[in-house]
């Protein structure tokens, strides 16, 4: 069933999420939904750390992969802020 079609809220801020947003794959039911900011500071909540595995939520292009922490998230954050900005 159609049973999220209602946007849900970010867990830590409570703000609407919009795509992509991050859906933790070891927390839940019910799922646990992070908005990409709140996840990028590593937020917390109970049960879920920032280590837990995740998905990618989004309905633009299939990028579901568990396998992947949240260190790993970083790092490509990392690396594409270092190559991202001012060297265009
Ligand atoms: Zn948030
Ligand atoms: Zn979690």
């Amino acid at each position: 069933m159609d049973q999220w079609s209602d946007s849900p809220p970010c867990r830590g801020c409570s703000s609407y999420l919009a795509e992509p947003y991050i859906k933790c794959a070891e927390c839940g039911p019910p799922p646990f939904l992070l908005c990409l900011q709140c996840f990028t500071i590593g937020f917390e909540y109970k049960k879920h750390q920032s280590d837990h595995t995740y998905e990618i939520v989004t309905s633009n292009f299939p990028v579901l992969d568990p396998t992947w922490t949240a260190q790993e998230e970083m790092a490509l954050l990392e690396a594409v802020m270092d190559c991202g900005f001012g060297n265009w």
